[in-house]
């Protein structure tokens, strides 16, 4: 890493902290300062962790904004059919808010920083 790359990027998995998970992790990591060095992202680089950010007005490569917004769109989806499924664990109006919440970072990362 030489530090050429200005951007920001989203990790490849970029639901994997989704939400609570990551304060979780943060607090896991605080105490066993064991944050993995690097990260693969979305526009399919390896980039130093500290280069990838959850949030999509801190992701600055368009690449990765791109790939973040087809991700919560499909996951929004996803969830929306499970909600609807016979015997499922969520609740029609649960898995409506969950698509929501994808739609909304969806759209962040469509706006632009
Ligand atoms: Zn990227």
């Amino acid at each position: 890493m030489d530090g050429a790359d200005p951007h920001i990027h989203v990790e490849e998995s970029v639901t994997r902290h989704d939400s609570g998970a990551r304060s979780i992790l943060a607090g896991t990591f605080g105490l066993a300062g064991d944050l993995p060095e690097t990260a693969a992202t979305g526009c399919g680089l390896r980039v130093p962790f500290a280069m990838t950010s959850h949030r999509p007005e801190s992701v600055t490569c368009l690449a990765c904004r791109e790939h973040a917004r087809a991700q919560h769109l499909r996951l929004a989806e996803q969830t929306e059919r499970l909600g609807t499924m016979p015997g499922s664990a969520i609740t029609g109006a649960q898995a409506g808010r969950v698509a929501e919440h994808h739609r909304a970072l969806a759209q962040r990362f469509a706006d632009g920083p």
